[in-house]
């Protein structure tokens, strides 16, 4: 019996990367053992700045529980669901923005932030200030406890602890208090060197194939200051060893170092190992890729089995809501 309750989200943005799958999937593949969790796709907000392309949706939605599933996350240990296949998220969204004062909204730090950034795209919308509503929602519907986070996600756990505390004032002791649960995990460059990021277009994709990893770790930046094979090389300022820190899993790691400090190894090799080590790592996820695009219907039947669970959760929180607020 898991006691802590755990909801954590992402928005469907298709094939994920490799940084996603070493940062968020692996953290959440863990969590699974230890915590009754709730991963969802929350499409409804990717419509809070994204409401005018919405023709990829469905199949964003399709390639990212792929990547989830191949990845290791099992629907049998965790609840897997699209957010606007369990309508009471947008029940309780509306009755939270009922008691969700406006300033708290407006002061959030990524609100005004964004507005500048994404000005383009006319996200000056009721939807898009009242998101962090419906990401309290998300959370509380299902009485999570525990929220996992990065440090800069910190403000949007305490909006939704305040709309929490505010309605169990308001009306009666529904909702309990989400907290952050930091975890440490590893965090992957882009192949440039700068955060692995799609509007970089630095990413290396979990579904890439073996040709295409290859091609990529070609284009890694290394040592700049390395020209000759046996120059000494500074691997912690090398991507390709920021690379390797993260998938060599046989503790080689020590004995790549010596050799490019002391020039033993040259760059060409380097890679050609790294690009070796990426590619029998993701063998057993592409296979497990081919079978789910193979079966469409194992997608189908995860998600909607996902959504009957979560249907229930939610809506026994529903009816405490609606008889705490005697409607
Ligand atoms: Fe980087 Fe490897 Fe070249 Fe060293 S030998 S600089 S770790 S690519």
């Amino acid at each position: 019996m898991k006691n802590d309750v755990v909801m954590s989200g992402m928005r469907p943005t298709g094939r994920l990367h490799m940084g996603n799958m070493m940062g968020a999937l692996t953290n959440w593949v863990k969590l699974q053992d230890d915590y009754d969790c709730f991963f969802v796709v929350v499409d409804w907000h990717a419509l809070t700045t994204g409401y005018q392309n919405t023709e990829d949706l469905k199949e964003n939605i399709r390639q990212m529980v792929i990547d989830w599933i191949s990845v290791g996350l099992d629907p049998k240990k965790c609840n897997i669901f699209v957010q606007s296949h369990v309508k009471q998220h947008a029940e309780l969204h509306l009755l939270l923005s009922m008691i969700t004062p406006l300033s708290w909204l407006e002061r959030c730090p990524t609100y005004k932030e964004q507005l500048k950034q994404l000005e383009s795209r006319e996200i000056n919308t009721y939807g898009f200030l009242g998101y962090p509503v419906l990401m309290a929602t998300d959370i509380l519907i299902y009485k999570a406890n525990k929220v996992p986070v990065g440090k800069d996600q910190e403000a949007h756990i305490e909006l939704s602890r305040e709309i929490s505390r505010r309605f169990n004032y308001i009306y009666k002791p529904v909702f309990p208090e989400p907290e952050a649960l930091y975890t440490e995990f590893k965090v992957l460059p882009g192949i440039d060197g700068r955060k692995m990021s799609k509007s970089y277009d630095n990413y290396i994709e979990i579904s890439a194939g073996p040709e295409v990893i290859k091609q990529k770790v070609k284009m890694m930046i290394t040592d700049p200051a390395r020209i000759r094979k046996n120059d000494p090389g500074h691997p912690d300022i090398c991507n390709v060893y920021a690379f390797y820190t993260a998938f060599d899993e046989q503790n080689n790691i020590q004995e790549l170092k010596e050799a490019c400090e002391k020039g033993q190894i040259g760059c060409v090799e380097c890679k050609k190992k790294l690009a070796n080590l990426i590619i029998n790592k993701m063998q057993p996820i592409h296979q497990k890729r081919k079978e789910l695009e193979q079966n469409p219907k194992t997608i189908d039947d995860i998600l909607d089995n996902g959504a009957k669970r979560a249907r229930l959760v939610a809506e026994k929180t529903l009816e405490e809501v609606r008889n705490a607020m005697k409607i």
